[in-house]
């Protein structure tokens, strides 16, 4: 049987190594925290989302963009200390705007097969994560907007998405607890939403039944691959004087979210991610007059860029914004409020007095699109810089790395039955 590293425990790297359990890979997941799921994939914006597949690489959003960076409380902020990390990526994100159109269909089709893989794994291993099939509506305050999403909505059907066009009537027949005045809205049916952090915590747990090692706690220190091997030094996370310990194995995986670009360095490739910071409130329906208040179809509000999701009957969940700004993780005030503020102006009988903030770094690349498949070196894999579309794309990219690993012609790791 053939011995495969990967590093990361967040929903890629935990989908990696169920995928490749599941073809007889003996897998080594390295987390350096205690439990699988604490970044990026702990508190997100839950949708399940092929409707939201539209890549950002396209010069209206650029120009709204440079428009919103003159408001602090604008869903955009850029930190506009110059570093090489943050112009490169610019720089390329600008050159993929041509691809605008080609890649945001790709995305669609990426995300609707999936859906499929994740609600099948969730079925198999019986894997509870608040899922609601109950469709995500996307809503429009303008006709500006509201035009935009209809040609949108032409790419989206290219990858075989179906999405409704709904008048205000309709939106409140759809979500009759929606307060505010909107032009119109797009729904799409097929798509859903549920917590990332429980099904990744129920999938590594399925992972580990299947014989995958989980080393959590395990920081990677340092990497390297040759034609033959890879091999990996690691630290225990927290202990100052733990002491370095090296493990070979037949092949990498990196699905180190924010950190893959630094280890993809060390490997010889150019994994150019930069961390787009976002932020979510979960929102405690502690009463029943909340609970009746929330609503259980999950939004997309396009104009503030708001993402939510019902989490059950007493959670739900607002995640938003996008900040270049390094790596600071810090939770600040001024970019919470306007996540509260929205709740309170869309969902008036909500209360909001006990919310939970949260921020997170988007593992993005430039043209949005993920790196799934082989590195240079031939041991070498990746699954990683997924961007806003994270959860929805797992499953699926996972699968595509197993099939990449698999490759007879590909890979020297081919074939472990
Ligand atoms: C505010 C917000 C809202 C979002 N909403 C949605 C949404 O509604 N739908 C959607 O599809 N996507 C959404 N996303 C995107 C999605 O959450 C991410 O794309 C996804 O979680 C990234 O998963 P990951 O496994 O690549 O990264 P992570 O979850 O960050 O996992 C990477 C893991 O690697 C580990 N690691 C890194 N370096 C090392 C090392 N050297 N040694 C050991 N371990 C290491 C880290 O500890 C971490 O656990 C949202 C993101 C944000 C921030």
């Amino acid at each position: 049987m053939q011995r495969i590293a990967v590093i990361g425990g967040g929903i890629t790297g935990i989908t990696s190594a169920y995928a490749l359990a599941k073809r007889g890979y003996d897998v080594t997941v390295f987390e350096k925290h205690r439990y699988a799921a604490m970044e990026t994939s702990f508190a997100n914006g839950g949708q399940l989302s092929a409707s939201n597949a539209e890549v950002w690489n396209h010069w209206p959003t650029v120009i709204k963009g440079v428009r919103w960076m003159l408001r602090n409380d604008a869903p955009l902020l850029v930190n506009p200390r110059p570093s090489w990390h943050k112009l490169s990526w610019f720089g390329e994100f600008i050159a993929s705007i041509p691809r605008y159109a080609t890649n945001t269909t790709e995305t669609a089709r990426l995300a609707i097969a999936a859906r499929e893989h994740l609600f099948q794994w969730a079925k198999d291993e019986q894997i509870d994560f608040d899922l609601k099939q109950k469709g995500i509506l996307h809503i429009y305050r303008d006709k500006a907007g509201y035009d935009h999403a209809a040609k949108v909505s032409k790419l989206l059907s290219k990858g075989g998405l179906e999405r409704q066009p709904v008048s205000p009537d309709e939106m409140r027949a759809i979500e009759p607890t929606l307060a505010g005045n909107y032009y119109g809205g797009f729904f799409t049916e097929s798509d859903a939403t549920g917590d990332i952090h429980k099904f990744t915590h129920g999938l590594a747990q399925a992972a580990e039944r299947r014989g995958v090692t989980l080393k959590y706690g395990h920081s990677v220190q340092d990497i390297g691959a040759d034609e033959q091997h890879a091999w990996i030094t690691a630290t225990l996370e927290g202990e100052a004087d733990s002491v370095p310990m090296r493990e070979t194995f037949d092949g990498v995986v990196v699905c180190a979210g924010v950190g893959s670009r630094a280890l993809a360095a060390k490997l010889g490739d150019r994994v150019n991610i930069y961390p787009v910071k976002g932020y979510s409130i979960t929102v405690q329906l502690d009463d029943d007059a909340s609970q009746q208040a929330a609503p259980t179809v999950s939004l997309l509000d396009d104009e503030t860029k708001l993402v939510t999701s019902r989490l059950g009957d007493e959670r739900f969940r607002i995640a938003g914004t996008a900040e270049f700004n390094g790596f600071n993780r810090d939770i600040r005030d001024n970019r919470i409020r306007p996540l509260i503020r929205w709740v309170e102006d869309c969902f008036p009988g909500v209360s909001t007095r006990r919310v939970v903030p949260w921020a997170g770094l988007r593992p993005m690349l430039p043209d949005m699109l993920p790196k799934v498949g082989p590195g240079k070196l031939p041991t070498v894999f990746y699954n990683t810089g997924h961007g806003h579309l994270g959860w929805t794309l797992s499953a699926i990219t996972a699968d595509m790395l197993a099939d990449a690993v698999d490759s007879p012609k590909g890979s020297p790791l081919a074939s472990p039955r």
